[in-house]
């Protein structure tokens, strides 16, 4: 089976569209999380989402402010007037739907989590330390994870005596065979952070175990004019054209 790959769309339905139209023929669609937050169009991206084949998808910390499970003031100024702005606008159906998300999803080979095993709403893995920690709370040979809107992937080589991590930024247009056992992060659909401004997604083969990493543009600009427009704060649509 072939798997689209997505993560951190954050009501950016530009950008989403862009990936499904660049997306080669899948069978199944599995989504880490945070549909919302920053962009301006979540009930576009949400309804989008609910269109595809096969969805599994997870709940991320954006998705759950918006629910009331988190405390906003945890978020900085900006990621709270947006996640504000998005509860004003969101259909109750819609919310319903967020609601319905869990927080960690089993499959054969692989746990989804929005931002780690571990503490699947908060934690960030983006160094070593952590993502020792968090091999050892899931069980499968695979664990994707999205949060950091990072593509990079985290290997552990244990031959019974000794362990040994390692962490790889993951370029775009590659593909990597997934060594039992890794965490790995397609980067973010709606507000890339690695310098890239494309919208980042995989591919994954069930059966070869190929992860296909790819990058597509969109038009950032269109995007931008819905983010004024709706009086979201400026650095959400100034930070797209540069990725971070
Ligand atoms: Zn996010």
């Amino acid at each position: 089976m072939r798997i689209l790959i997505i993560s951190d769309i954050h009501a950016n339905i530009t950008a989403l569209e862009a990936v499904i139209n660049d997306a080669p023929a899948i069978d199944e669609v599995w989504c880490l999380g945070d549909l919302v937050g920053y962009g301006p169009d979540p009930n576009e991206c949400i309804n989008h989402l609910k269109s595809l084949p096969k969805l599994s998808c997870v709940l991320g910390n954006h998705d759950a402010a918006l629910l009331g499970r988190i405390d906003i003031n945890t978020f900085n100024r900006d990621a709270r007037l947006s996640s504000e702005w998005t509860s004003s606008v969101i259909t109750s159906e819609n919310l319903g739907f967020l609601q319905s998300l869990p927080e960690k999803i089993l499959k054969d080979s692989v746990t989804l989590a929005h931002g780690s095993p571990r503490n699947p709403i908060w934690e960030y893995l983006m160094d070593l330390y952590t993502a020792t920690i968090n091999f050892n709370h899931f069980d499968t040979p695979f664990c994707f994870v999205g949060h950091t809107h990072l593509p990079l992937s985290f290997l552990m080589k244990d031959d019974g005596t000794t362990q040994k991590i390692s962490w790889e930024l993951i370029n775009a247009d590659i593909n990597i065979i997934l060594e039992n056992r890794m965490i790995i992060n397609p980067g973010s659909v709606g507000q890339p952070r690695d310098q890239d401004s494309r919208a980042a997604y995989a591919i994954f083969n069930t059966e070869t175990n190929i992860w296909e990493a790819r990058r597509v543009d969109y038009d950032i600009a269109s995007v931008q004019q819905r983010i004024f427009a709706n009086g979201l704060p400026e650095r959400h649509a100034l930070r797209l054209i540069d990725g971070w």
